[in-house]
């Protein structure tokens, strides 16, 4: 499967889940997993680990998230919404096979790991919603990050890169 296809598929995912779910920010993201059937438990595992996704065959998958309080609340929204992810690209794989995926500080960033975090950002930052705040808030530059991180549970880094993605600010260091 192509990057661009990969990508795209995941977008697709995240605004159907809005459509359907009448989502409104701060996404409830539990109330997504609920309407999935996914069991969400909260665990206080070793710093490196964010968060876990496990499907075993004849039972309800299962995330847990890393409630360490080394993780932010925003920064475990992020990952809750990237193991949605792993379930909903998952969707294909034939529901007798073993999946699990353990998200780690150091994961790599294999596309398919890249595609849920593609999930996650549209999930909680859908870009309609991402350009109506940003103009409504064009009055207030200094704060504006802040107030829309705010506004849709995210951190600061999750809505800068956000607004970069949708070209609404510039990069400010290039890697070429
Ligand atoms: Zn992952």
């Amino acid at each position: 499967m192509s990057k661009l296809h990969f990508e795209s598929e995941s977008e697709l995912l995240a605004y159907k889940a809005w459509r359907t779910l009448a989502l409104e920010p701060p996404v409830d993201l539990d109330r997504v997993a609920a309407k999935l059937n996914l069991i969400v438990e909260y665990r206080e595992f070793v710093p490196q680990i964010d968060g876990l996704y496990l499907r075993l065959p004849g039972a309800p998958p299962v995330i847990a998230i890393n409630s360490s309080y080394l993780k932010p609340l925003e920064r475990r929204r992020f990952t809750l919404a990237h193991e949605i992810g792993h379930h909903l690209l998952a969707g294909r794989i034939s529901s007798t096979e073993r999946l699990f995926f353990l998200d780690t500080e150091s994961r790599r960033r294999t596309l398919l790991e890249r595609a849920c975090d593609r999930f996650a950002a549209v999930l909680l930052m859908p870009e309609e919603i991402v350009r109506s705040y940003f103009n409504e808030l064009e009055s207030n530059p200094g704060k504006r990050v802040a107030i829309m991180a705010g506004r849709f549970g995210v951190s600061r880094w999750a809505m800068r890169r956000r607004l970069r993605e949708l070209g609404l600010v510039t990069w400010r260091r290039r890697v070429l």
